[in-house]
């Protein structure tokens, strides 16, 4: 039986470097790896031995007999990447070996290489990985929140259990003897960068990128209006948008902007909330959800249906769990693109949209309606939003559509960090392949490194940020072992102290396996996969209650430094 990759293939690329016979694509070192949706194995080359299902971190990969209902799509979305070919012809591929890349290799003899990486999240994890293939070097990872691993645990919607799996991968890397977690510490506040650089060799900012970019229209003050990142946070429980006003008393919906973050929240506020109950979210989104009112989310993108940002996979997993339509006049523009339209992908997408119900049809249940070349021109409403006034994309047609709560999701932002530079249009740190760079002469500063949205923008999936921090850590190994990164200043043992003295509160990789364990521990009580903290106050005191006591603990610490 050929495997089969399905909806939550996270584009690390693990899978293909499991592969014996290289039959999965694009791989890593092709062109078309930065700008897939997702990977596909060839069904005519795959030898059904299994390799990737153990490699894919997600598991995302099935054999073609195991598939569910819903992931059936994808056996002729994995065919159809694949030229057509006489059955008895393997290939492509044209070589036989799955690429391995090769390692960064530390200089030994000296010190070890000691880097912080801040940002527990993906592209700081899948760092963290890459330095620790290599014996004689440590890695300290800081997060300012006590939980690790960003947005995996903060942005992933929670009926996408699959791809949350990756923290399995994550606590393997985590509980590596020479892995360090510096958690509930803000770099900035308790520990400056200039000081994060006498206590490490180098410095990898994987901070992500932290703000929503925002709609500059009228009416964006209004109560009612808000963004689709900031509801995916109150949904999944984080702290700082845990008292979120999310009001869900009104009909409908509006979400300005159709990449895959609107179709999650989409997803969410239309879905069952009996469905939701057994996942990880937030117990506020839950009741909330449970008395909600909405009856239609409409996606309004501002160009037609071949330009849709959503991914495939994603628009595969939204039309066979939710109640999806579109309004004739959408239909009517699907018709016209897939007459001129040549990109194969989006071709898939527009066939899909072409068997959707009419809009008109009356719903059973809430359901989600796809809108185009609509673009936002005011939002309405005097106490409150009661609705949005758009203008038919290149045209003055003046179009309203009546909501109670009008959501943008026009994609994420960086932010400054203190200490380095920024490059305002880029909303990014100026760096060539993770070096940071210093915009004004160009020269590379000195034991600063940059991976994932702050080095690359806020595109891509959870597994594109391990080539991306593949890359930085491949130069940041080679500056090291040039000799370019001077030694840490600071004594072992010293920054420990240092970061305790400003933040009693740290909590390490035994207090959040405490908070871990509590939060399961509350899951099971009430059948769900995890009861999560939502209060910092919580995490820090689920942190405390670890065997051995934080005292014991930290003397235990500074015995292995
Ligand atoms: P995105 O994919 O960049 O989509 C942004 C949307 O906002 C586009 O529809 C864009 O329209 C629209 N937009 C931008 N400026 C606008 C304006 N001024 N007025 C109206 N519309 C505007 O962003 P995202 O959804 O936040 O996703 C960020 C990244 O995370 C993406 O790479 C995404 O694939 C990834 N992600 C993946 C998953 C998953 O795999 N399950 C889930 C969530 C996020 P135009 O196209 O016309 O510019």
């Amino acid at each position: 039986m050929p495997h089969v990759i399905t909806q939550s293939c996270c584009s690390d690329g693990s899978c293909v470097y499991a592969c014996p016979v290289n039959c999965i694509h694009p791989s890593p070192d092709e062109p078309g790896f930065g700008t897939a949706e997702m990977l596909h194995i060839d069904p005519v080359a795959c030898v059904d031995c299994g390799a990737c299902v153990s490699a894919c971190p997600v598991g995302a990969i099935a054999p073609d007999n195991r598939l569910t209902a819903e992931q059936l799509p994808f056996v002729a979305l994995n065919a159809a990447y694949y030229p057509e070919r006489p059955a008895d012809v393997k290939v492509p591929p044209t070589s036989k070996l799955a690429p391995v890349l090769p390692a960064p290799q530390v200089r030994r003899g000296g010190a070890d290489l000691t880097v912080a990486v801040v940002g527990s999240g993906p592209a700081g994890m899948y760092a963290a990985d890459e330095l620790l293939t290599q014996k004689g070097v440590r890695v300290n990872v800081f997060d300012k929140l006590p939980t690790p691993f960003g947005l995996v645990r903060a942005g992933v919607a929670p009926d996408h259990q699959n791809t949350k799996g990756v923290t399995r991968l994550f606590e393997r890397i985590s509980s590596r003897s020479e892995f360090a977690f510096y958690l509930n510490v803000e770099v900035g506040e308790h520990i400056s960068h200039a000081e994060m650089l006498q206590h490490h060799h180098a410095v990898l900012y994987t901070v992500g990128a932290p703000n929503d970019r925002r709609l500059d229209i009228a009416g964006m003050e209004l109560p009612g209006t808000g963004t689709a990142t900031e509801t995916v946070a109150w949904i999944n429980g984080h702290p700082d948008f845990a008292g979120l006003a999310v009001d869900l008393r009104h009909e409908r919906v509006v979400v300005i902007g159709n990449g895959n973050v609107a179709l999650d929240v989409a997803r969410i506020l239309t879905a069952d909330p009996d469905a939701l109950a057994r996942t990880d979210i937030s117990a506020t989104a839950l009741r909330t959800l449970r008395n909600s009112a909405v009856r239609e989310v409409v996606i309004a993108a501002r160009r037609g249906p071949a330009d849709s940002a959503f991914t495939l996979p994603e628009l595969i997993g939204l039309t066979s769990t939710a109640d999806v339509v579109l309004d004739a006049d959408d239909h009517a523009l699907v018709q016209r693109d897939l007459v001129t339209t040549t990109d194969p992908l989006a071709l898939a997408k527009l066939e899909i949209l072409a068997k959707l119900p009419v809009a008109a049809d009356i719903a059973r249940r809430p359901r989600i309606r796809l809108a185009y070349r609509l673009t936002p021109h005011r939002v309405l409403g005097t106490e409150r939003v009661d609705g949005v006034e758009f203008r038919r994309t290149g045209t003055d047609e003046s179009l309203r559509i009546d909501a109670g709560l009008v959501l943008t999701s026009i994609g994420y932002r960086g932010a400054p960090i203190a200490g380095l530079p920024f490059d305002e249009a880029a909303a990014a740190v100026p760096n060539r392949d993770g070096r940071v760079v210093d915009p004004a002469t160009g020269d590379p500063v000195a034991g600063v490194y940059v991976a994932g949205w702050i080095k690359r923008g806020p595109t891509g999936f959870i597994g594109t940020n391990k080539s991306c921090a593949m890359q930085t850590v491949a130069n940041l190994v080679d500056d090291f072992n040039a000799g370019l990164l001077g030694g840490p200043a600071a004594r072992p043992g010293a920054l420990d102290k240092l970061i305790r003295s400003r933040q009693p509160d740290l909590v390490d990789a035994a207090g959040w396996r405490a908070i871990d364990a509590a939060e399961i521990a509350r899951g099971e009580a009430e059948d769900r996969v995890r009861a999560k903290f939502t209060d910092v106050a919580d995490m820090v005191a689920a942190a405390a209650a670890v065997d051995p006591p934080p005292v014991a603990r930290r003397l235990l610490a500074g015995l292995l430094r």
